[in-house]
């Protein structure tokens, strides 16, 4: 699989580092202990489409969101994440 860096152009895998999920959404304050529980442990077994946090550690070193394919691997987008990643790109 090869991951096509906003940045830094198409690279092998080997320096991306999959840092998980990234639909969870962090409970707000004062959420109850199964809303914690489930932002903190439960995750889906996606088969098909779906968005995950990588870590460009080989490269940039930027956080990214890509919309994957789990069963195919297709790569339908690559986008900085929000913070520093998305300051970059707009620089
Ligand atoms: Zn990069």
């Amino acid at each position: 699989m090869r991951i096509v860096c906003p940045f830094c152009g198409e690279r092998e895998l080997g320096e991306f580092t999959y840092l998980g999920d990234a639909k969870p959404v962090r409970p707000a304050a004062g959420a109850s202990q199964d809303e914690v529980f489930d932002y903190v442990y439960l995750r889906d077994n996606v088969a098909g489409g779906t968005s995950e946090y990588w870590y460009h550690g080989g490269g940039c070193r930027a956080w990214l969101k890509i919309t994957r394919n789990t069963l195919t691997h297709e790569i339908s987008s690559v986008d900085p994440a929000a913070g520093v990643g998305a300051a970059k790109a707009g620089a």
